[in-house]
């Protein structure tokens, strides 16, 4: 490995800053373009990383595609692969700390929660597909005449992966680990706006023994680079998770060269709350489903569906139990929540919220961003006495803002959770655990929780229908994404 840092960054020389990972050397963007990386909660620079170009795309593809071809990763057993994988799970929890200092400053995530639920999800990947990579068997396949059929299952290849700024870390291992659980080898290309977490993973996998070439990390400008890598024709997968807007490019871009592409999108879930359910703990449930990451969470519940006679109750407490949580300073552990990404995300926030409130919505609690405090903070906000053709209703607000409205029956609030472009998520809250699984299964949805919101794991699949993607991540879904079926039939005739 060539070290060559001088700039100083953030995290104490735990990766050099300025460079891209490629062939498991560190090296300057061809050029020596560099772009400042900024703190959300400050708005002030935290390091620069390199900007990469179209030619460092080709060199990253290509690196990939040696290592593949070479069989050095692609050709191992995959007991080998899975003691690698593991090897990647335990550095990741030796450098937690570090790691969740990255992800809290770089991100504007409390330090609680990079570390508890960022840092963990990537172990978890790991650990999950380190296990899964020593399972990936075939299947013989009876068949009439003297042949012997067998079906197999072949990594892809290269695997192109994209990712946004949400959950830098958790949205790239649910990407890396499989692909390379299966053998594959991974050009990753994290969000412009959080690249640093995707850089110490490229240190702890080189130190984990992942060969040179299987694993590489380019940042820069998604939309300088991304035509390039997603119709490379050396890439053989896309693994997208971003916005609809730009995952639908995406998607077309692979489609013209008929690259396979797995994509998780937007999202603007529908939360149902029953007049059945235990009030205090739905409500609790329907706030964490819309402060989770200042809101900035594709499966946030930013819709709350309330079945009238409890629709007043649920308004008059929903500002006091707003107003209890701790949010705003991400060093504090116990803070919920802390700023947006950047000024155009709260630009963004702040818009739809306005536009909701011209248009006739009602203020519950927030909306009132302190205009002196630095960084992108934006307070929890509730907003009722709206219509499904509001601003913040029928988008994606991807900030703190929860929408409430009434229902009266079970069918009008199926027909209003699902009326949407999106179906990632979606939540019930009853004491009837048999309405509970009518209404779930009946929503147009890839998960849903019932008297909850938000779990995840790594065994579970997720993903969207409709606008919000193609394909599942985590489980053993998640692995057959990057797997492809190859059967051989052999003739025993003489
Ligand atoms: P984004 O679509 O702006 O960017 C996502 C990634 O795409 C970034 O790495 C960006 O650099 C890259 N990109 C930009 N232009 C590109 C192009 N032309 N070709 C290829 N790549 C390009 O999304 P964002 O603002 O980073 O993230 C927020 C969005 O992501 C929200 O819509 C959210 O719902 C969605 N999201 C979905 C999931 C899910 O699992 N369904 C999870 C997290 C976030």
């Amino acid at each position: 490995m060539t070290v060559t840092d001088t700039t100083p960054h953030v995290g104490e020389n735990l990766f050099p800053t300025g460079q891209l990972f490629i062939a498991g050397h560190w090296r300057a963007a061809s050029g020596g373009g560099l772009m400042a990386v900024e703190a959300p909660a400050t708005g002030e620079r935290l390091t620069d990383v390199a900007r990469a170009t179209t030619a460092d795309v080709d060199a990253a593809v290509a690196a990939a595609r040696t290592a593949f071809d070479s069989g050095v990763w692609s050709g191992l057993p995959g007991r080998e692969r899975a003691r690698i994988l593991l090897e990647v799970a335990r550095l990741i929890r030796e450098r937690s700390e570090q790691l969740g200092q990255i992800e809290s400053q770089d991100a504007g995530k409390p330090i609680g929660m990079a570390t508890n639920v960022d840092v963990n999800g990537a172990i978890g990947a790991f650990e999950y597909y380190g296990m899964l990579a020593q399972q990936i068997d075939g299947s013989v396949r009876e068949t009439p005449g003297n042949v012997h059929a067998y079906v197999q299952r072949e990594p892809l290849g290269v695997v192109a992966a994209i990712t946004p700024f949400n959950f830098p870390l958790i949205l790239s291992t649910s990407k890396i680990a499989p692909a390379l659980a299966a053998g594959n080898s991974v050009v990753l290309k994290p969000a412009d706006d959080t690249p640093l977490s995707s850089l110490m993973l490229a240190e702890i996998l080189q130190e984990a023994g992942i060969p040179d070439g299987v694993f590489n990390v380019i940042t820069g400008v998604g939309s300088e680079l991304g035509d390039r890598l997603v119709g490379h024709p050396e890439v053989d997968k896309v693994a997208f998770t971003g916005s609809t807007e730009v995952g639908a490019h995406v998607a077309g871009h692979a489609g013209k060269n008929l690259r396979p592409v797995v994509s998780e999108l937007g999202g603007n879930s529908a939360n149902i709350l029953f007049a059945d359910a235990d009030l205090d703990r739905a409500i609790n449930t329907a706030i964490e489903a819309f402060v989770f990451n200042a809101g900035q969470f594709c499966m946030a519940g930013s819709r709350l569906y309330v079945e009238r006679p409890v629709y007043e109750r649920v308004l008059e407490q929903l500002p006091q139990a707003v107003a209890n949580i701790p949010w705003g300073d991400i060093t504090r552990p116990e803070s919920v929540f802390g700023p947006l990404i950047s000024r155009k995300q709260f630009d963004r926030v702040a818009r739809l919220v306005s536009e909701t409130v011209a248009a006739g919505a009602r203020v519950i609690v927030g909306g009132n961003p302190d205009p002196d405090r630095p960084g992108y903070f934006y307070p929890a906000t509730v907003l009722a006495d709206v219509r499904e053709d509001h601003p913040a209703v029928a988008r994606e607000v991807f900030g703190p803002v929860l929408t409430v409205q009434p229902f009266d029956t079970e069918e009008e609030v199926i027909e209003a959770a699902n009326g949407t472009a999106y179906g990632l998520a979606g939540g019930v809250q009853t004491g009837n655990t048999a309405k509970g699984h009518r209404v779930s299964s009946r929503l147009k949805a890839g998960i849903v929780w019932i008297n909850g919101w938000g779990l995840m794991d790594p065994a579970v699949p997720f993903g969207g229908v409709k606008a919000s993607g193609w394909g599942r991540e985590n489980g053993p879904e998640g692995l057959n994404e990057y797997l492809q079926t190859k059967s051989i039939v052999l003739n025993l005739e003489g």
